[in-house]
C-alpha cells in the first residue's frame, strides 16, 4: 500500500525523480500533532511566546540563554537542543510582521520534545546536531506587526552598523556559536507568484543562498546551501507544486543572511508567502516545519555534500508586481464618454486594535492596456462597461444606521457606498460590506475615482453583473465572491 502511494506521487510529480523521503512523508502526515495549538493566529505577540519559551527552558533537554533586550526591554533568548558537532542556527521574525516561521520553529520544538515512534531519529538528530533557536528576534515590532523595530530602524539593513540591540544580539549569537548552517526566516508578501506563468501561482515558499559579495560568487558554504535547498525543494514540491520561488539574490551587504554567507556558514534564507485561501499562512507553516525536517534529517544523513543542485538551480524566480485583482477586457464608462480600460487593484492589509487584528484598504492602482500584467484573481469583463460605484442617495447619521440598511439590495443596484453625515469616524472597517463615506457626493473623472478607492459597478447589457467594494469583487451571476471588509473612508 505505502509503495503505491510513493509510486504515485512519483508518477504525479511528472519529473521522474527519485522518490520522496519516506521518512519525512511519514512525520509530516503526523505534524497536527506538533502544531503549537497557542499560537493560532499571526498577530500574537512577545507575550504569547514568553510561556513557550519558559516551558522549553523548563525541559532537561533544552537551555534557554538570555540574547539582550530589544529596544523597549522585551527578552531576547536563544533556544539550544542537542549536543552534536554539527550547528545549526535559525533566528525568525527579524521583521516584526513576519511571524510563520516563529510558530512553525515551535512547532517543530514540539516534534524534537515529543516522544513517539520517531525517537530513533530525535536520538541521532540530537547526538550530532546542535540546533540554536533566536525565536522573535524583533519582539518591538511584532508588538505593533510593524517590519522595523521600535527605532524605526529595518533590522535585515543593520547587519553592518549594528545601530540597534537586536541587530547586535544576533550578530553576537551569530559569532558566539559559528553555525555550520544558518537559517534566516522571513515571510514574503502576498504579491509575490513563483516564476512567470500565465495565470500567476503565489509563491508559498521561496528559498534563497544569499550571495556574500557584489559579484555573486560561489564559495563552499554558499554551494552547501543551494544542495541542502534542493533537498528542501525535494520535500515541499509535490505538496505545492508551482508554490515554490527563488528569492531575488542581489547582494545586500546591510543584511544578515549575506553577511553570514560571508563569515562561512551555509546560509539558506526561507521566505514564507500566502497561498489561496490561507490569509493565516498555515501552508507555509506547515512547508516550513517540512522543510527543516527535510534539512536536518539530511544533514545527519551525510546526503548534504552529494546531492545535485539542479532542483535549486531551476526554481524559477519570484515576481513581485503581481495585482491582487486585475479586471480585464472591460470598456469604462463615465459623464464625459467610454474608453476600453482594464483595471489592476491591489488590497494592503492596515493594523488595528493595536495590532491585533487588520483590515483592508484596496487601490485601482492603474487603468488602461494591462494585457501585460498578472493577478491573483481575475475577472473578464469583456463585453461589459465599469463605472465607478454609486453613492446611495440616502444618507445615514450613525454607524449603528448602517445595520437597518438593506446592503445587498443597495450593491445589487450597483451602489457601492453609503454617505455618514453628523459622526465623526476613523478609517477602519466598515460593518457591513459597503464603502462607508464622509465626503462629499461628487461627479469624477474615472481614474481619479477609481484610484481613490477601488469600487465599481460592472455592468452586462445595461444590468448589474458584478460589483467591487474596497477592491474585492461579488459577481451576481455566479454568486461568486465576498467582501472581506467594506471601509470606512473619511
Ligand atoms: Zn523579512
Amino acid at each position: 500500500m505505502k509503495t503505491q502511494i510513493v509510486l504515485f506521487f512519483v508518477l504525479l510529480s511528472g519529473f521522474g525523480m527519485a522518490q520522496p523521503n519516506a521518512f519525512v512523508d511519514s512525520v509530516a502526515e503526523a505534524y497536527d500533532r506538533y502544531r503549537e495549538p497557542t499560537l493560532e493566529h499571526r498577530r500574537f505577540k512577545h507575550a504569547d511566546i514568553l510561556p513557550l519559551i519558559d516551558a522549553l527552558g523548563e525541559d532537561d533537554r533544552v537551555t534557554v540563554h538570555p540574547a539582550g533586550k530589544s529596544v523597549e526591554g522585551r527578552s531576547l533568548s536563544i533556544a539550544e537542543i542537542g549536543e552534536g558537532p554539527t550547528t545549526i542556527f535559525m533566528w525568525t521574525q527579524m521583521h516584526g510582521d513576519e511571524p510563520t516561521a516563529t510558530r512553525a520553529t515551535f512547532d517543530f520544538f514540539n516534534f524534537l520534545l515529543a516522544e513517539d515512534e520517531f525517537d530513533e531519529f530525535r536520538r541521532k538528530l540530537l547526538a550530532e546536531t546542535t540546533i540554536y533557536a533566536m525565536i522573535m528576534v524583533n519582539p518591538d515590532g511584532a508588538e505593533r506587526f510593524t517590519r522595523r523595530n521600535a527605532m524605526d530602524i529595518d533590522l535585515n539593513r543593520d547587519a553592518a552598523t549594528l545601530a540597534t540591540p537586536e541587530a547586535r544580539s544576533l550578530m553576537s549569537a551569530f559569532l558566539e556559536i559559528q553555525p555550520d548552517y544558518a537559517f534566516n526566516l522571513h515571510d514574503q508578501k502576498s504579491r509575490y507568484a513563483a516564476g512567470e506563468k500565465d495565470p500567476a501561482t503565489q509563491a508559498t515558499i521561496s528559498f534563497l543562498a544569499p550571495a556574500f559579495n557584489e559579484a555573486k560568487e560561489w564559495n563552499e558554504n554558499r554551494k552547501r546551501a543551494t544542495r541542502l535547498i534542493s533537498i528542501m525543494i525535494e520535500a515541499l514540491e509535490t505538496r505545492i507544486p508551482d508554490g515554490i520561488g527563488k528569492y531575488n539574490d542581489d547582494y545586500e551587504s546591510r543584511a544578515f543572511g549575506d553577511a553570514f554567507q560571508a563569515k562561512g556558514a551555509a546560509t539558506i534564507l526561507i521566505e514564507s508567502g500566502a497561498h489561496p485561501g490561507d490569509p493565516e499562512r498555515e501552508i507555509a507553516r506547515r512547508m516550513n516545519f517540512v522543510a527543516y525536517l527535510a534539512a536536518f534529517d539530511a544533514i545527519i544523513d551525510g546526503r548534504v555534500d552529494d546531492y545535485p543542485t539542479d532542483r535549486y538551480d531551476r526554481l524559477p524566480m519570484n515576481d513581485d508586481d503581481l495585482f491582487h485583482l486585475l479586471i480585464t477586457g472591460g470598456t469604462a464608462r463615465v459623464a464625459k464618454g467610454e474608453f476600453r480600460a482594464d483595471v489592476g487593484v491591489n488590497r494592503e492589509e492596515r493594523n488595528y486594535n493595536n495590532a491585533t487584528e487588520s483590515y483592508v484598504v484596496s487601490e485601482a492602482l492603474a487603468v488602461g492596456d494591462l494585457s501585460d500584467e498578472r493577478a491573483l484573481e481575475v475577472f473578464d469583463a469583456t463585453g461589459m462597461t465599469i463605472e465607478p460605484g454609486a453613492v446611495s442617495e440616502k444618507t445615514i447619521s450613525s454607524l449603528e444606521e448602517l445595520e437597518t440598511l438593506d446592503v445587498d439590495s443597495l450593491l445589487r443596484a450597483g451602489v457601492t457606498a453609503v454617505r455618514l453625515e453628523g459622526e465623526n469616524v476613523k478609517e477602519g472597517p466598515s460593518p457591513k460590506p459597503i464603502t462607508v463615506t464622509l465626503l462629499e457626493r461628487r461627479r469624477e473623472p474615472f481614474e481619479t475615482a477609481v484610484k481613490r478607492r477601488a469600487d465599481l459597478t460592472i455592468r452586462e447589457n445595461g444590468d448589474v453583473r458584478a460589483v467591487v467594494v474596497n477592491g474585492f469583487v461579488i459577481d451576481f451571476k455566479t454568486g461568486e465572491g465576498a467582501v472581506r471588509n467594506g471601509l470606512i473612508i473619511r
